[in-house]
């Protein structure tokens, strides 16, 4: 069969359904059977499991990973006065988790090749209102957090790592969300870890943190009816919980086969001679061909994106739709650019290498359960677009 007649999605979450179908349609049985729907054991049962995974000793189910975000910061105590330094290369829900408190994000701009925080821009950004460190483990591949817990231990700052897009990436053998005072999860549809819904985690080796978290899911409330802190309904329902507990133990081998796809791209780009040195970046000119993404020392990328460079990134895209291959952006705008961020100050030029990412960046697909031949397919019609 000619590869021409191979259409590839961007991301597919069908054959991981079918492949689960009869342990998840059950769990999914199981807690219609119960009528227990929110919070309750088989929420718990999912927390343990999610905890151990991450190798921390608690875990707090919530109801989005940008509701972590706040819950973690809330139980820090941030709002009005308060910064936070974060990346202006992110989803949306980093910064305006921060800005919902009444707290001010902070931007300091990402490295070239990996798309994380600069963490030798870090200090730079600290004031004395600075309380927080967040960095964002972007496309699945964690920032130098050995760096960046240094810096805030020097300067007496709260770490809180956001991992909706790296659970089980990691860092000298160290898993995500290990590092800083608490870490945020998500487990919407296209994460690594996808929920049939919406639904997050917050983890942490800090019992009161933990216990604060808890309280501020459900609106404050220990015991029930008595409230010391104003919180939210922030809580994860069982159904999601049900699902996540049976794809959990799955998780690793997805992983494993996102980084089998990364290294055939880097294999079939390089014979076909569209790899580029990530040298040429500054240059503007990749000389008909893409940089592809890489993996730091001492990293274990999970590839929850699979985003590569390139200097015609717009007719680029056209061609691989056009050939039915999907691709998205992500970002296509830096968040220090935003409408909604305009009374921060920032401007452009303020973040060059934020800037350029949101530029020439473009996601190619990477789901576990790609086909060697899709992969093939994708590189030629990049290959052709260049010929
Ligand atoms: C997905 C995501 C979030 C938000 O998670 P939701 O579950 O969609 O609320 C936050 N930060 C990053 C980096 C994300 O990718």
């Amino acid at each position: 069969m000619s590869t021409l007649s191979i259409a590839v999605p961007l991301l597919d979450l069908k054959p991981q359904y079918l492949a689960l179908k009869p342990e998840l349609d059950a769990a999914v049985a199981d807690v219609i059977a119960s009528q227990y729907f929110i919070l309750g054991p088989t929420v718990e049962k999912f927390e343990t499991a999610c905890a151990g995974y991450c190798n921390t000793q608690h875990a707090i189910g919530v109801s989005s990973g940008t509701d972590a975000l706040i819950v973690a910061m809330m139980a820090m105590g941030i709002g009005e006065g308060d910064e936070v330094i974060t990346s202006p290369y992110t989803f949306f829900g980093t910064a305006g988790s921060i800005t919902r408190l009444g707290a001010k994000p902070v931007f300091v701009d990402i490295e070239p090749d990996s798309f994380n925080i600069d963490v030798s821009k870090i200090a730079a950004a600290i004031t004395d209102k600075t309380r927080v460190i967040a960095p964002v483990h972007l496309f699945g591949q964690m920032a130098d957090m050995r760096a960046i817990n240094r810096l805030a231990r020097e300067h007496d700052l709260l770490v809180i790592e956001d991992a909706a897009q790296a659970i089980g990436a990691r860092q000298n053998d160290r898993p995500a969300c290990s590092f800083g005072h608490m870490g945020c999860l998500s487990f919407f549809p296209t994460k690594n870890l996808g929920g049939f819904g919406d639904s997050g985690m917050v983890v942490t080796d800090d019992a009161e943190y933990a216990n604060i978290c808890r309280q501020l899911r459900n609106h404050g409330m220990e015991p029930k009816y008595f409230h010391a802190r104003v919180g939210g309904n922030f809580r994860l329902d069982a159904l999601q919980a049900a699902v996540l507990d049976v794809k959990l133990p799955h998780l690793n081998n997805w992983h494993e086969r996102r980084r089998a796809n990364a290294a055939l791209y880097h294999k079939l780009a390089s014979e076909a001679g569209i790899s580029r040195d990530i040298s040429l970046l500054d240059s503007g000119d990749l000389q008909n061909g893409i940089i592809l993404p890489t993996e730091k020392d001492g990293n274990y990328h999970i590839y929850n994106q699979f985003v590569i460079y390139s200097d015609q990134r717009d007719a680029l895209i056209d061609h691989l739709r056009a050939n039915n291959v999907g691709c998205e952006i992500y970002y296509p705008l830096a968040l220090h650019e935003q409408e909604c961020f305009r009374l921060l100050g920032y401007k452009r030029g303020d973040f060059p290498n934020s800037e350029r990412a949101a530029a020439m960046s473009l996601a190619l697909p990477i789901f576990p359960d790609l086909a060697p031949e899709q992969i093939t397919r994708v590189v030629e019609v990049i290959t052709d677009f260049f010929a």
